[in-house]
């Protein structure tokens, strides 16, 4: 049961258990909530009111309802005379850390329709932060096992699964087919690709992103506000770790995750008393728990949004972000080359590959100078690929020029 509170404009508490459609008794402008559930003292926020009472949910602008009732888990946004579909049907790009939990959640709020697209397989050493899965998932696609796990969730609503790679080809033509799109993906190439095709669509995209102990959400939509290139015109020069090789702690995921979950549900039921992060990058810091929100402006020089749609041609930023660095698959290696570890010792004390020098990226980044062995071609790995790409850098800004990555690293080998 959910208690109800009615704030007035000065944040004043007016009535605490207020039954829906009250507000209108009250005669001003109120802002009603679930002030008990959350916590705290709600900031006043215009003339709309929202009520929300037991899985009841009334938006003001736009009336909206979650029925929890027996076969009727569905999340319906807009008035009765409204598009029934406004906004309904959700696309989620990767079903990993942010990916589970707000794939949770949307299904578990009724989201009538969700696609998701991930073209990996579930990793027993992800569980930690990828909470849709379990050990028996192991080694399964992750876009049928969520689609699996999700449809014992809540069997009332639609989801497709697209167990492949979003990529410039099929981006335009997947993403069509949905109203909002959620960015729960770890790597910069696919965010720039989600971005310059959700532009081209005019969609809305939820964005998250994590690292270490930051977290980042906001709603970029170029119709509306700024787009993810008016705050980051292109990718990083040089390599930035992604969770898998920086580390995360799962439970910021579920943070992170959440909120993305928070702002789908705010678009998909609309109303002026919801308000999006659109145009507003939300930072959290799980050290502190300190939380700042950060206006990001309109940039009316954008390499994106400030093109018409049909000049905007997408391409997969991964070629140019890594184009400095080549990769090698181990077919490819050369009977002479030396392998460079980079990985960190208990790695390497775990196993490594016959013949290679230990040389850690931490000690790398450190300054120490690398003093390999004359040879004809140098093959740096870590475990997945990833750390060996920012060792390379700075094998290169020492002279050591042309080294080459070994594509899926150390885990790779064991897994071929
Ligand atoms: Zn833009």
């Amino acid at each position: 049961m959910n208690q109800l509170a009615i704030f007035d404009c000065d944040g004043t508490l007016v009535d605490s258990h207020a039954l829906v459609g009250s507000c209108a008794q009250v005669g001003k402008r109120v802002h009603l909530s679930a002030a008990a559930q959350l916590g705290g003292v709600l900031e006043p926020v215009g003339a709309s009111p929202v009520i929300v009472e037991d899985d009841v949910l009334i938006g003001g602008a736009h009336s909206a309802y979650l029925d929890g009732g027996p076969g009727r888990n569905r999340l319906v946004g807009g008035t009765p005379d409204a598009d029934p579909e406004r906004n309904r049907n959700v696309f989620v790009v990767g079903a990993g850390g942010l990916g589970c939990p707000l794939l949770l959640y949307l299904a578990a709020a009724g989201v009538g329709t969700i696609g998701i697209i991930d073209d990996d397989n579930v990793d027993i050493s992800n569980l930690q932060r990828q909470i849709l899965f379990d050990i028996k998932d192991a080694g399964s696609s992750k876009a049928r096992a969520a689609k699996a796990h999700l449809e014992t969730l809540n069997p009332d609503i639609s989801i497709t699964c697209f167990a492949e790679r979003l990529d410039a080809s099929n981006a335009l033509e997947i993403m069509g087919g949905y109203d909002v799109i959620v960015d729960g993906t770890d790597n910069f190439s696919t965010k720039f690709l989600i971005n310059d095709a959700a532009v081209k669509l005019g969609k809305p995209v939820v964005y998250g992103s994590i690292l270490g102990f930051e977290g980042h959400a906001s709603v970029f939509w170029a119709k509306e506000g700024p787009c993810y290139r008016c705050l980051y015109p292109a990718p990083p020069s040089s390599y930035v770790p992604n969770c898998a090789e920086a580390g995360v702690i799962g439970a910021l995921a579920g943070i992170v995750g959440s909120v993305q979950a928070m702002e789908v549900i705010k678009l998909v039921v609309g109303g002026e008393a919801l308000r999006p992060l659109i145009g507003t990058l939300w930072i959290t810091d799980a050290r502190t728990m300190q939380t700042s929100n950060f206006l990001v402006p309109k940039n009316s020089a954008c390499p994106v949004c400030s093109k018409a749609p049909e000049d905007i041609i997408l391409k997969d930023e991964a070629q140019s972000c890594s184009a400095a660095v080549r990769d090698v698959s181990i077919d490819g290696v050369g009977d002479h080359a030396l392998f460079v570890d980079v990985r960190e010792k208990d790695e390497w004390n775990a196993g490594h590959i016959e013949g290679a020098v230990h040389l850690p990226l931490s000690a790398l980044m450190a300054g120490e100078k690398a003093e390999l062995t004359k040879a004809s071609e140098y093959v740096v790995y870590c475990a997945k690929g990833v750390r060996s790409r920012k060792a390379i850098e700075l094998l290169e800004a020492q002279g050591i020029h042309g080294a080459l990555n070994l594509k899926g690293g150390y885990d790779g080998l064991r897994k071929s």
